[in-house]
């Protein structure tokens, strides 16, 4: 039974800089549901008390959970589907009567957002920038579907572990091999690759002139996805536009792994159109 007057949160810390609110409270309003959003900054020595605690209150419908508590969070739970245990991350809470269940939405989001893009991934050689929790849930999905998976880390051994974890998944038809993120193992990667992924925090704000990859790198067969939505341009996606190369922000995989989690939370469907209009308003205008 879901409360009349529910609210989810976003577990994470920290939390400010967060778009959730925004589109989430957008879509309750537009349902005429009064449901509420809040962000609930949970510093890591506080995660198991908020989930065994407030999380399970009959008013609360779930959670989103960010950064630092993706992976720390599955062994808190009462159920994780099967897919978020095989990805190894928790984005999305669902409390069901008391019982906590975890779902992974952000692969789910990305690979939406990366096929309306790139309609066919069969064949296709993928780079990965990052070993986090964003590359963990989108190297489950790509190695399902692409030919070639190269991840590429600041801390290699954090690649050659992600590698090894999708390479041992049953559903996993690609090849995958890692490699730092020095320029010389990127440029090798790039040689072969059609798509670049950057799920580092790499151009994040404020750093927004950073870039996880040298511009020289970028050519026009390249289609570029930044997982980082704010900025909406990272200075990844100015240099790929400027080398010719086909772009793609991070907004959409947010609005959809975001309208995934409130379908799980409400039972309907979410109003995504409005939901990117309202964080694309909020960012600042212009598109993703
Ligand atoms: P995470 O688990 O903390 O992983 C962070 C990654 O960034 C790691 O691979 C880390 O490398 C790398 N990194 C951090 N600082 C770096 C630096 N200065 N130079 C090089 N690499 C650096 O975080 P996450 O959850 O995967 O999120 C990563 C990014 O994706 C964030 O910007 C987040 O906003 C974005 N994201 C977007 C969506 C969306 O819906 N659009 C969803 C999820 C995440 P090390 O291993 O070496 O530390």
């Amino acid at each position: 039974m879901v409360s009349d007057m529910g609210v989810c949160y976003l577990l994470g810390y920290p939390v400010g800089h967060s778009m959730s609110a925004v589109m989430h409270n957008a879509a309750f309003r537009e349902l005429s549901l009064e449901h509420r959003y809040e962000l609930l900054p949970v510093r890591p020595g506080d995660l198991a008390s908020v989930v065994s605690g407030r999380m399970r209150d009959p008013d609360v419908l779930g959670a989103n959970v960010t950064i630092p508590h993706k992976v720390a969070v599955l062994g808190l739970l009462d159920w994780v589907e099967p897919e978020a245990s095989r990805i190894g991350a928790v984005n999305t809470l669902v409390n069901d009567g008391g019982v906590l269940k975890g779902h992974n939405t952000d692969g789910m989001g990305a690979m939406r957002a990366l096929l309306e893009a790139h309609e066919e991934l069969r064949g296709s050689r993928v780079l990965l920038l990052g070993a986090g929790g964003a590359a963990r849930a989108i190297g489950y999905h790509l190695t399902k579907n692409v030919e070639a998976l190269i991840i590429a880390n600041r801390t290699l051994q954090r690649a050659v572990e992600l590698a090894e974890d999708l390479s041992s998944n049953t559903e996993c038809v690609a090849s995958v091999e890692a490699c730092s993120l020095t320029t010389g193992d990127l440029k090798t990667a790039l040689k072969e690759a059609d798509i670049l992924i950057n799920t580092t925090s790499v151009g994040m704000a404020p750093h927004v002139d950073e870039s996880p990859i040298c511009a020289d790198l970028l050519s026009p067969g390249l289609l570029v996805f930044d997982a980082v939505y704010n900025p909406m341009r990272t200075k990844l996606l100015r240099d790929a536009e400027e080398a010719g190369a086909r772009t793609l922000g991070g907004l959409r995989m947010l609005v959809y792994q975001g309208a995934a989690a409130f379908e799980l939370w409400t039972g309907l469907r979410a109003p995504e159109a409005l939901m990117l209009r309202h964080v694309e308003e909020h960012l600042g205008g212009g598109g993703s």
